[in-house]
């Protein structure tokens, strides 16, 4: 083992991981914890406090008061940006540790948060803290017979409820925006996936947040979770995850009139044309559907392929995806790791059962994966299927390593099928013609097209979904700092 997995490993392991509330780590009143399992594995990896609404309320109290006593929500913007920025440093320095972790308790390979999830979750608080520097604050109103500003404020509390796939960088995404505006936060994990945010506490501490600014209450979804969304002391809430919570989670805030940001699942298409080279595009999205087990909301897991171009991208795509290993996310040549947990393992298997029995035919037969020495962790095999457009498996959302394929005639035929989905937040169209690309582009209806690629994120483009994929304006955008900023109309008449 290397220092950074003795640390990651001393980290988790040992007594049970306590909360981070007001500055304090304390454990659970009630004395409870839950297991957080090595998905690798299948052995369990840490013990957990888990709060309930005593702690959340604890924790939005705490966040209150920081907001008013503790000079973040009021100090110049570029003393907050000083901090973010040492914070950001600190996440770049401590990023092997910070990989290792997100690799033991997700499962995936630990190349990819080291590659793209912690650099990008620092660079994410770099962007925000230099944009709301840079950002006015106050702005005139040219209208006749009044002096009129737009003010904008930060709201107060902010509450975050975060899902399991991308713990670290989601965490970052979210709340990088709601603290550069003077926001303070209470966030609450995913029960399989509390470990990075428990570390990144005591960066923040070490960076020098103030107590109070940044609050983690680990718990059960129905428990901490709903506690949260439905608190009143809670100024503005965030919710990554699935559309059913999604939909609880905007219920509770809708009684309390509180405004909601829902980032949620998706079923996202990606079109091949005849036009392109083939066996890079199968390449890279057999890429993005065995990312991270193929856990990614955005991820293409619907193919559209043109007729002409049929054999050979299947021929490719199915050798590339056999060529993967399958195995321990720590182990340097795993191409792809285990699904999070057992649960998630049966939702992929269930879906090939329910998929196949609807008539849809395997062109990779997937299944349950058996890596030796590790027969009790949540492997499964990377998958084509094929069949209607009306089948399970096209329409929900499965969440691991499998892809549904289709052929279209024409242009026209892919963009009903890629608009047939409830769900709304990122395709791809691959195309040779770039008049054509963009066309198709512009008429797939979702937060994102993306063109001759998938999963294309730059801090400055926001990332959003719209139907069942959520609302709110997104992440990553400069907007998305103005969401954490409620605006206040000062006016004097002239007259
Ligand atoms: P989930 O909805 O089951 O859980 C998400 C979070 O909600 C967890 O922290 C969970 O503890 C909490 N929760 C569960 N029940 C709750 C309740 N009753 N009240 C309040 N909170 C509750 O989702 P998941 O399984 O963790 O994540 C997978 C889903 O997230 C997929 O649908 C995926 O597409 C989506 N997702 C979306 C984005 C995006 O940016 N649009 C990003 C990542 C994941």
């Amino acid at each position: 083992m290397n220092s950074a997995q003795v640390e990651a490993k001393a980290f988790v392991s040992g007594a049970p991981l306590k909360m981070f509330i007001g500055g304090n780590w304390v454990p659970a009143g009630s004395g409870k914890t839950f297991e957080v399992r090595d998905p690798g594995e299948g052995s369990v990896l840490a013990k957990v406090s888990e709060g309930d609404e005593k702690e959340i309320d604890g924790a939005v109290k705490a966040a209150r008061q920081a907001f008013h006593k503790s000079g973040w929500a009021t100090m110049p913007a570029n003393d907050r940006a000083v901090i973010l920025h040492r914070l950001a440093d600190l996440i770049d320095r401590n990023r092997e540790i910070l990989a290792q972790i997100e690799s033991l308790d997700v499962g995936k390979p630990v190349a990819q948060p080291l590659g793209f999830d912690i650099p990008n979750s620092a660079a994410t608080f770099r962007y925000y803290a230099d944009l709301s520097v840079y950002m006015r604050r106050r702005e005139p109103i040219a209208v006749s017979g009044f002096e009129a500003r737009t003010v904008r404020f930060p709201y107060g509390v902010c509450g975050f409820i975060v899902p399991w796939n991308f713990p670290f960088l989601l965490l970052c995404w979210g709340i990088a925006p709601a603290l550069a505006a003077g926001n303070t936060v209470v966030v609450k994990p995913a029960e399989d996936t509390p470990l990075s945010t428990l570390y990144f506490c005591k960066l923040a501490e070490e960076a020098g947040i103030p107590a109070g600014v940044i609050n983690v209450v680990t718990g059960l979804g129905g428990g901490a979770g709903a506690a949260l969304a439905k608190h009143p002391g809670v100024n503005r809430m965030t919710f990554t995850g699935s559309p059913e919570v999604g939909r609880l989670v905007a219920e509770s805030c809708g009684r309390n009139l509180v405004p909601v940001k829902l980032e949620l699942g998706g079923k996202g298409a990606a079109v091949l044309f005849d036009d392109i080279d083939v066996e890079a595009a199968a390449d890279k999205l057999v890429g993005a559907i065995t990312l991270n087990a193929g856990q990614v909301c955005c991820t293409a897991s619907r193919w559209l392929v043109q007729e002409k171009i049929w054999d050979t991208f299947i021929g490719r795509a199915s050798s590339t995806m056999q060529s993967l290993r399958i195995g321990y996310g720590g182990e340097a040549d795993t191409g792809l790791g285990p699904v999070v947990s057992a649960k998630q393992q049966s939702r992929v298997l269930g879906y090939l059962e329910k998929g196949t029995k609807e008539g849809a035919s395997f062109l990779l037969q997937g299944g349950k994966a058996d890596v030796k020495g590790r027969e009790n962790g949540f492997y499964v095999k990377p998958a084509l299927l094929t069949g209607s457009p009306d089948n399970v498996c096209a329409r929900e959302e499965i969440f691991g390593p499998v892809a549904y394929v289709m052929r279209f005639k024409d242009e026209q035929q892919a963009i009903e099928l890629v608009n047939q989905s409830n769900y709304g937040l990122a395709n791809s169209v691959w195309s040779g013609d770039l008049n054509r690309a963009n066309r198709v582009a512009e008429a797939m209806v979702a937060g994102n097209s993306w063109i001759n690629g998938h999963n294309l994120f730059a801090h400055g483009i926001a990332y959003g979904g719209c139907n069942l994929s959520g609302y709110g304006g997104g992440v990553l955008g400069p907007d998305t700092l103005i969401d954490y900023l409620r605006q206040q109309s000062v006016v004097r008449s002239l007259s």
